[in-house]
């Protein structure tokens, strides 16, 4: 039986790894859940699966709520998210919450040498120079959930020699803006950008999907999971997300993963550590299965520019690049910038900055801080 704490509960993400859970009970208890609102769910989940702690941030305390009334200890601090997150008895940590907001609990996983199930990709892309070697230091391991990271991760024979591989292919879907030319963009609403054509996800990746920042934010991802060049991966448009990442190595033979889009795919691949667990899925059916691949859509080819510009150089450009994009996608939701303004807001600030090093998670924080209060000010010079 191995103990849980699954963090970002209540999200998208949270709920499938939720399905996981509830499909192999003999396996897994959730010790702890974590997260930054909706009580009623969080209470939903506390009845179905009595775990020990609650983790609720601090701005989501609502003392009048039941949950408090059957949990009068939850936890609330960051210290007591690090407690539990550290706690012995906890062997698997779950890394769902939305946006860099999840960094300090990926951190925490990491630092205490914990098996780390990671879907937070700002964590990665913010923090890679930190999280990645401390990772190799404490002995943690960290499996990825993103499908297209969860793929390669299938991909890849155990122990492969990373000069094995020639190339990796990253699908994306395409957003629902596949078809748009870079000017058709200007008229989007919010409501088209959150209409995602294959998956259903929480609103900042919806966004981010329609961008394709997303894609952008998995290539840096997958360049420091995997320590791979950027020049040896591709991304790919693939409509109908069947594919959700393939590696070709160098004898000339590429491997594929596949399954419907679900995410309990990947999640039940990352939970299941080195078995394969039972979970209910829609089977694909092979004979009316029409694959098709096509290049990045026209004008988007600029954002990954800038995301293979983060891979190369490093340092702060992770954390500056996902700071701008966190508050371009909050800007466009509370409808202060149009759609393409998003691009604007990225570009102008990751201009303003110049690449440096980073030695420790303050600095991670302090450019996170720099990097916001110069895309606000792009932000403010676009309304
Ligand atoms: P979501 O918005 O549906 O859920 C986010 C969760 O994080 C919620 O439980 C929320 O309460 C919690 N949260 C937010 N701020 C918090 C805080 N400060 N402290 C504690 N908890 C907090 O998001 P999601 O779609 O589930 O995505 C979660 C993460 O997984 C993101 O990093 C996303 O990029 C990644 N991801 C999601 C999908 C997907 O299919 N949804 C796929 C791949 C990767
Ligand atoms: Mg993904």
């Amino acid at each position: 039986m191995k103990n849980i704490v699954l963090l970002g509960a209540t999200g998208s993400i949270g709920d499938s790894c939720l399905n996981v859970i509830r499909q192999n009970k003999e396996h897994f208890h959730l010790f702890g859940i974590g997260l930054g609102g909706n009580l009623d769910k969080a209470q939903q989940i506390a009845k179905e699966f009595s775990p020990k702690h609650i983790f609720v941030a601090e701005s989501h305390i609502d003392k009048s709520h039941d949950l408090l009334k059957s949990y009068p200890n939850i936890l609330n601090t960051e210290d007591e998210l690090q407690g539990l997150i550290q706690d012995p008895s906890v062997d698997i940590i779950i890394s769902a919450i939305s946006g860099f907001a999840g960094l300090k609990a990926s951190y925490f996983a990491i630092d205490a040498g914990k098996t780390i199930l990671i879907a937070n990709k700002e964590s990665i892309v913010a923090a890679g120079d930190i999280l990645m070697p401390l990772a190799k230091t404490k002995n943690s391991e960290i499996i990825p959930v993103d499908s297209e990271h969860n793929a390669i991760y299938q991909c890849f024979p155990p122990h492969i020699d990373l000069k094995e591989i020639s190339k990796i292919m990253i699908t994306a879907s395409g957003g629902p803006f596949r078809k748009k030319t870079f000017k058709e963009l200007s008229g989007v609403t919010l409501q088209d950008a959150l209409k995602h054509p294959t998956w259903s996800m929480g609103t900042k990746i919806t966004i981010d999907s329609a961008t394709l920042v997303n894609k952008c934010l998995e290539l840096i991802e997958a360049h420091y999971l995997f320590q791979i060049p950027e020049s040896k991966i591709e991304i790919v448009v693939h409509p109908q997300s069947i594919i959700h990442s393939m590696v070709t190595f160098i004898d000339g033979s590429t491997i594929a993963q596949m399954s419907n889009p679900n995410m309990e795919v990947p999640i039940a691949n990352a939970l299941g550590l080195d078995q394969r667990l039972p979970i209910n899925f829609e089977a694909i059916n092979f004979s009316g299965l029409n694959l098709s691949f096509e290049p990045i859509p026209d004008g988007r080819e600029i954002i990954f520019e800038i995301a293979r510009e983060v891979c190369n150089k490093k340092g702060n450009l992770g954390v500056i690049f996902n700071a701008s994009n966190e508050l371009a996608v909050d800007a466009f939701i509370t409808k202060k910038i149009d759609f393409l303004a998003i691009y604007k807001v990225i570009q102008r600030t990751f201009d303003h900055f110049s690449c440096s090093k980073v030695s420790t998670l303050e600095d991670i924080f302090e450019y996170d801080k720099q990097a916001r209060i110069q895309a606000e000010k792009v932000i403010k010079s676009l309304h």
